[in-house]
């Protein structure tokens, strides 16, 4: 039986940035169902920081994580473009509005400022509101970088170890896991799509972790005239949004969010061509291949926040799920607030109220 403080379940981003974040006291094991660690929601993401996506309290998270991100190298500017068509220009208004204030610096543009961004863009798209201060994330190497720290700090991976049994006994927990057994006081779940299983299977009530499928597709367009600095595009309606990756290639979103069971999920047609048909429908730029096209798990609770805290109802299991679409923008200030509830310091967090991602919020009364 191996023996350790904290035992993580779950090498994605939130597991790996955890146990980057631990103090190395501790004794930390990591398990990893699959062979590799971020396999799942992690190695699949669109690679983006931004601080228009969700509310003020995502907003705390994102921002608190910005100077860590940028500190590694691991962010490359990148403008995040909020695009309308004629009926929706009053949906620039209400977010514009929404972050008056805040610090975020927007910009406000018409038709001729939209194309000096978006060059091919089609007639029916005529403003938008600029994010300035957009990013690009590097998360194959955050998610290294994280690994590699928690490995310097002692802690131990192990992967194609999926959880397949767990036990409270005499107050520790007892996991087996990979044909090995596994012991530790504080359990935490980092399971991405699987956090309400993982709890279930530890007799800890479920919050209604929802995993929902999110489509990308790689496609390459008629002619290698896609600007560097094409911004992230997105339409402020929510029905797409599309990003560069090379002179003639981009990704392409459908912004889909289909409700399913945890797996490891592909793509439907139907969501590639809804990417297609939309980018198609906005841009005059066609699209002549499609190289890649994937899918991944973007887990929400039903306030759309993450849950990072103690369980409520059983002691010494931590939840660390629930990151939605958010969850690499996110990471290293949601790990270092979980760090600091495990090891029950003071989260020392300017701007972050810790309360507001406490699993205790949907506690039944
Ligand atoms: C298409 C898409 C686009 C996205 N774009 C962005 C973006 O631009 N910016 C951003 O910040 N975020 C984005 N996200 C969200 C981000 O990818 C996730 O929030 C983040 O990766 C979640 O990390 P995680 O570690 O919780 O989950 P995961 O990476 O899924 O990791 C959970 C791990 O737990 C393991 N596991 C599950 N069950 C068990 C078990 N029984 N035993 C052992 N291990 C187990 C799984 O194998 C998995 O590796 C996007 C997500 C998707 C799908």
């Amino acid at each position: 039986m191996t023996a350790c403080d904290v035992l993580i379940i779950g090498a994605g981003m939130a597991g790996a940035g955890l146990a980057a974040a631990l103090p190395a006291e501790l004794r930390v094991t990591l398990l990893e169902a699959e062979d590799t660690p971020g396999y799942h929601a992690t190695g699949r993401s669109a690679a983006f920081w931004h601080e228009t996506l969700g509310g003020p309290h995502v907003r705390a998270l994102t921002r608190a994580s910005y100077g860590a991100l940028d500190a590694g190298g691991f962010l490359t500017p990148r403008k995040s473009f909020e695009v309308a068509e004629a009926d929706d220009l009053a949906k620039l208004d209400t977010l514009e509005r929404q972050f008056a204030g805040t610090g975020v610096r927007l910009d406000r543009v018409d038709r001729a400022g939209l194309l000096a961004l978006v060059p091919r863009a089609a007639p029916v798209l005529v403003g938008g509101l600029v994010e300035v201060d957009g990013a690009d994330i590097d998360v194959a190497a955050v998610h290294a970088a994280a690994l590699g720290l928690a490995r310097r700090n002692g802690a131990s991976l192990v992967t194609g170890a999926r959880v397949d049994r767990i036990a409270r006994e005499d107050g520790r927990w007892r996991v087996e896991a990979g044909g090995r057994v596994f012991a530790a006081d504080i359990l935490v779940d980092a399971a991405g799509a699987w956090a309400d299983a993982i709890a279930r299977m530890a007799g800890v009530a479920p919050l209604g972790i929802v995993p929902k499928r999110r489509t990308m597709v790689q496609v390459r367009v008629d002619s290698a005239d896609v600007p560097a600095d094409l911004p992230l595009v997105m339409d402020i309606a929510g029905r797409y949004y599309f990003r560069p990756v090379d002179a003639q290639r981009l990704w392409l979103c459908p912004h889909d969010e289909t409700p399913v069971e945890p797996h490891d999920v592909a793509p439907e047609e139907i969501d590639v061509a809804t990417a297609i048909y939309q980018f198609e429908r906005v841009t005059d730029w066609r699209v002549a291949a499609v190289e890649r096209k994937w899918a991944g798990l973007r887990s929400f609770a039903s306030d759309r926040l993450p849950v990072i805290g103690f369980a409520a109802d059983v002691p010494g299991f931590f939840w660390l799920a629930g990151q939605g679409g958010v969850g690499i923008q996110t990471a290293p200030a949601a790990s270092a607030l979980a760090a600091a509830l495990i090891t029950r310091r003071d989260p020392e967090m300017p701007g972050v109220d810790p309360e507001r991602y406490d699993p205790a919020r949907f506690a039944v009364t």
